[in-house]
């Protein structure tokens, strides 16, 4: 209860971005969070809302700069629990860069992708997570490039932490939310969200038929990296459920050096300029 606010989402009905927003709601509630021990930053896009509807601080962004801003939010304030969220477009297109940078610097924030494979808030184009031959007002004879994978992008680019659900599990996607919380690094989870207004092919009952959930594999290793480069190859992408984690890498903040455990947000601002010259020097 305490995540939720008295904003009502905008969102149509059906759209999976609902559960998703349930989902981190009951994952922050379930590891003891409060409120103002979480931060939920967000890009542009019908998911970008998302930071909106959440009892928490939050701070709608720009196009593809969720993961910069939040990335901003934990330096200053490494005491919180910090969510970075948007849609494929938003951090698979104009957002890749940062997306990759991210994930190989590891700091200690979760990036929550809610795929749908479209843009839906401009009303329905071809979108790096858009299949070949998909057809949409940007591409009529439907699309000529390939399809994105994130999932190996992010292995690739040394990722620690690597997920991914579907918005229709709430009990898997809130229990990875949970995970990737709790990892001590950068955590991608990426969310088949369908987009149930201008996707007419990545259907809630496409998604069941094509998902390939890791729990049907017990012997399955996540701390295995090759392993989980070929299961995703294997399935094409479409796998379920911690793909990969590293234990053991440390994150950025806690191989910085020289960079002070006291949140900067918290410091007092009314320095004195011998003070002022002693913060700037410990951080030089
Ligand atoms: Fe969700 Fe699509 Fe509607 Fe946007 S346009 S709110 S993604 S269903």
């Amino acid at each position: 209860k305490e995540f939720r606010n008295n904003v009502k989402p905008n969102w149509c009905p059906g759209c999976g971005d609902f559960s998703v927003q349930a989902s981190i709601q009951r994952a922050a509630a379930n590891i003891g969070l409060e409120p103002h021990q979480l931060a939920v930053i967000s890009g542009i896009g019908c998911s970008g809302r998302i930071s909106g509807y959440i009892n928490a601080y939050g701070l709608h962004g720009i196009h593809g700069r969720a993961l910069p801003i939040a990335q901003g939010v934990k330096l200053a304030n490494r005491e919180l629990t910090v969510i970075a969220s948007g849609g494929d477009g938003d951090g698979f297109a104009i957002g890749m860069g940062h997306t990759v940078h991210a994930i190989r610097r590891n700091l200690d924030i979760t990036y929550i992708v809610m795929d749908n494979q479209i843009y839906g808030l401009t009303k329905g184009q071809t979108s790096p997570r858009s299949a070949e031959g998909f057809k949409t007002k940007s591409t009529p004879e439907g699309s000529i490039e390939s399809t994105l994978s994130p999932l190996e992008i992010a292995l690739s680019a040394g990722a620690t932490f690597v997920a991914q659900s579907f918005s229709s599990d709430l009990k898997q996607l809130t229990s990875l939310i949970e995970a990737g919380m709790q990892h001590k690094g950068f955590s991608l989870i990426n969310v088949f969200s369908p987009c149930v207004t201008f996707n007419k092919v990545n259907t809630y009952d496409w998604f069941k038929e094509h998902i390939v959930n890791l729990e049907q594999f017990p012997e399955y290793d996540p701390s295995n990296r090759i392993a989980a480069m070929n299961k995703i190859m294997e399935t094409g992408g479409m796998l379920t459920g911690l793909i990969y984690q590293d234990k053991n890498r440390k994150s950025y903040e806690d191989m910085a050096v020289g960079f002070g455990q006291e949140a900067l947000a918290k410091q007092d601002l009314s320095l004195s300029r011998e003070q002022f010259d002693k913060l700037v020097a410990e951080f030089k």
